[in-house]
């Protein structure tokens, strides 16, 4: 039942929240299994796929609640991060034939073209926050599965609900809203736990919070899309992370989060804190630098000033206990010339040339003068080719 004042200890993670929706919490996401109230049996469709891993743990509560060789009739993404997204390989393997619809925007992050922006950890708040740097945030490739969801608003799978672009936690973000009560799967628009504390989430307890700050690239965007929902006024909100709210209560913290979301839900420092990352259909197209506390740049410096000592006294040791006859040999050869491993160190040191691919070893400003092209929507294996290639690309650059 529902309930503004549970917990993980009262809330059992698969969870029936309204008629034709039910929940199951995958350790700190959620994923729902949505259906008509008429039909309990289904059809249905399966809205986000969870962490990597929990493919058989979703099927099995489908299997509960649909019977055994009930595949849904479609799996809807509010957005294509690692924890909505983590089981869909091995679902679709499952369910041969099941197609995969995400916003326009979405979808170069689920069709290998585009890494997401990186994650931020400076943005503090809590533990999950400060371990996001190790979240995957490569690109997904769920073709020829993944495609755009309607542009008329309808909902594959789901008569009487609408799909809405909410977009700021990712570029193509989604919510979606039964219309004739107001419910509302809202994704990472924002949340109803604390999700970037590690105690929040251990503990699951209920609040209207922004959208988990570490992975959110785009905070007047976010902003917006929480005023869009808050003047929808729903009356039950279930979200990516956390258990779903309603009523009052929920309305009136949601009001909260539009009115004052700068003071909030915005974090006071942060990468995309001042600036956002910008994207389009091909991807990202630019990030703004790294912040980097200034400790740490002065003990990143001190680390390789170390380091180069180090191998200056290494260097000259080896020298030392070289035997006389080498020595003695070497000074009358090749004296004159340093070896290009070891000119580095030289006031003068010879020009370098990167034997890799150019881009591995540009500065990441080249990046940002280079647009995406779009792709083309052909998938021989030599435009894969070239997909991967730009993917990995991509990557690589950020700093
Ligand atoms: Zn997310
Ligand atoms: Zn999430």
């Amino acid at each position: 039942m529902l309930s503004n004042e549970a917990t993980r200890a009262s809330t059992p993670a698969f969870n029936p929240v309204v008629p034709g929706l039910t929940m199951l919490r995958d350790v700190f996401a959620n994923l729902y299994y949505a259906f008509s109230p008429d039909q309990p049996q289904g059809p249905w469709v399966l809205i986000d796929a969870g962490l990597p891993g929990s493919a058989d743990k979703i099927r099995r509560h489908a299997e509960e609640l649909f019977g055994a060789d009930n595949a849904p009739a479609a799996i809807l993404l509010t957005h294509g991060h690692f924890d909505h997204v983590g089981a869909l390989d091995g679902l679709l393997e499952a369910w041969p034939g099941v197609p995969v619809y995400a916003h326009q925007l979405e979808l170069p992050y689920l069709t290998g073209v585009s890494s997401y922006p990186p994650p931020d950890p400076t943005v503090g708040c809590g533990m999950m926050a400060y371990l996001s740097f190790a979240y995957p945030k490569h690109p997904y490739d769920f073709r020829p599965r993944v495609q755009a969801l309607p542009a008329d608003g309808s909902v594959p799978g789901l008569p009487g609900w609408r799909w809405v672009h909410t977009p700021g936690h990712s570029f193509g973000h989604v919510s979606f809203f039964r219309e004739h009560d107001k419910v509302l799967v809202a994704g990472d628009a924002f949340t109803t736990v604390f999700a970037e504390s590690g105690c929040g989430t251990y503990t699951q307890k209920q609040e209207v919070h922004g959208p988990p700050a570490y992975f959110t690239p785009d905070w007047d965007a976010a902003r917006a899309s929480v005023e869009l929902l808050a003047r929808m006024e729903p009356e039950v909100a279930a979200t990516g992370h956390g258990i779903p709210m309603h009523g009052t209560t929920l309305r009136d913290q949601l009001a909260d989060l539009a009115a004052r979301f700068d003071e909030v839900a915005r974090p006071r420092k942060g990468r995309y804190v001042p600036q956002p990352a910008t994207a389009d259909a091909g991807g990202v197209r630019s990030v703004p630098p790294p912040v980097v506390k200034p400790w740490l740049a002065g003990l990143a410096v001190a680390g390789v000033a170390v380091g180069a000592v180090a191998l200056v006294w290494a260097g000259n040791e080896k020298k030392k206990r070289r035997p006389k006859a080498l020595k003695d040999q070497e000074g009358k050869s090749s004296r004159k010339e340093d070896s290009p491993s070891r000119a580095w160190y030289r006031d003068n040191p010879a020009e370098q040339r990167a034997s890799g691919p150019d881009w591995q070893y540009r500065r990441p400003g080249a990046y940002t003068d280079q647009p995406n092209q779009p792709q083309s929507s052909g998938s021989s294996y030599a435009d894969r080719q070239y997909s991967d290639q730009r993917s990995r690309k991509i990557e690589t650059q950020y700093p």
